[in-house]
């Protein structure tokens, strides 16, 4: 990225709300200052954290905060979810530091602090601040951080991927990837998903068009470099598999929320999106079963970006040689 372009778009950002763009000191006092990989941005409230990256790598937790201001109303609406995903911010944060252990590179992270009772950043405005319009401008936050995110990656990398980290309460040890596929369509057979041309619809669906391995869009979805085998390989099998390839009928399934469809590459975009769902029991209800599963979950990222987007981090070190809590 260019001085220029970057002193735009911090400028922009602190129009859209941002506290500061920290990083180099600039030559003329006046002049905004330029944001640098690792700078920490806040939305006023510091509600909502974004971490600027400098890897094709973006990690959004929506779900994972804690914070519950009593100056800030509840969400009330029908029918919402207000639950916590356990432990969401702590693997965000964890995926964060060892990929920049094993890379040298910084994922862009931007994780929601306040509490899905005031807030539900996967959701359209309405229902995601349940009509409060006091918090409208921190939901605008979370999404003009990733905005920002994906700006970023297109133009240093050209294509990238975004992972939004969930937890979910559904009672099944398996991970759900969402790609806005619906399980009724990952139910047909290869051939009948691939004549509705739902995956090339999906938050994937720059992927489908422009891989590396000209790997069909199926393929893309359940076979044998998906990103549901790479995890499974990791230790952490999930929907949609090879071996896994849809839920049954009647089992609970995320096929992907508002942050995957908004800022996947369904609207035309070059990063793709994926939501992961993960279960609880061994996998994020200690912290070292946190680490141990964003292991996994930077072992396959690189791996997913290596096969399907060519990139490989320069300075890579081949194996992890540090936990994140030795950083
Ligand atoms: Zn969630």
């Amino acid at each position: 990225m260019t001085a220029v372009r970057a002193a735009a778009l911090c400028a922009l950002l602190i129009g859209a709300g941002a506290v500061a763009c920290s990083g180099s000191a600039p030559a003329d006092p006046s002049a905004p200052r330029v944001p640098v990989a690792g700078d920490v941005q806040t939305d006023p409230g510091g509600w909502i954290e974004y971490t600027i990256g400098d890897a094709p790598l973006i990690l959004s937790a929506p779900h994972g905060g804690l914070l519950t201001p009593t100056f800030l109303p509840n969400r009330s609406c029908a029918g919402c979810v207000t639950g916590t995903d356990e432990g969401i911010e702590a693997l965000a944060r964890s995926v964060a530091a060892q990929f920049h252990a094993r890379t040298g590179l910084n994922a862009h992270v931007v994780i929601s602090k306040i509490a899905r009772t005031k807030l539900d950043a996967n959701r359209e405005v309405v229902e995601a601040t349940g009509g409060n319009e006091v918090m409208i401008p921190i939901w605008r936050a979370y999404h003009t951080f990733l905005d920002s995110a994906v700006a970023r990656v297109t133009t240093s990398h050209r294509r990238g991927l975004l992972l939004d980290l969930h937890g979910t309460v559904h009672p099944y040890s398996r991970l759900e990837l969402g790609y806005s596929v619906s399980a009724e369509q990952l139910r047909l057979s290869d051939d009948a998903l691939a004549a509705t041309g739902a995956v090339s619809r999906s938050a994937i669906a720059r992927l489908t068009t422009d891989n590396r391995g000209g790997v069909s869009p199926v393929a893309l979805l359940r076979g044998s470099t998906s990103l549901g085998a790479i995890l499974a390989r990791n230790g952490y099998p999930g929907i949609p598999s090879p071996d896994r390839p849809a839920p049954a009928v009647g089992e609970a399934y995320y096929d992907a929320g508002y942050i995957t469809r908004e800022h996947g590459s369904a609207r035309g975009g070059a990063v793709d999106a994926i939501q992961i769902e993960a279960w609880r029991v061994g996998v994020r209800d200690t912290p070292a079963n946190i680490n141990k599963y964003a292991t996994a979950v930077v072992t396959s990222a690189l791996e997913y970006l290596r096969v399907h987007y060519g990139w490989t981090p320069t300075n890579a070190v081949s194996a992890v040689t540090e936990s994140p809590t030795q950083r």
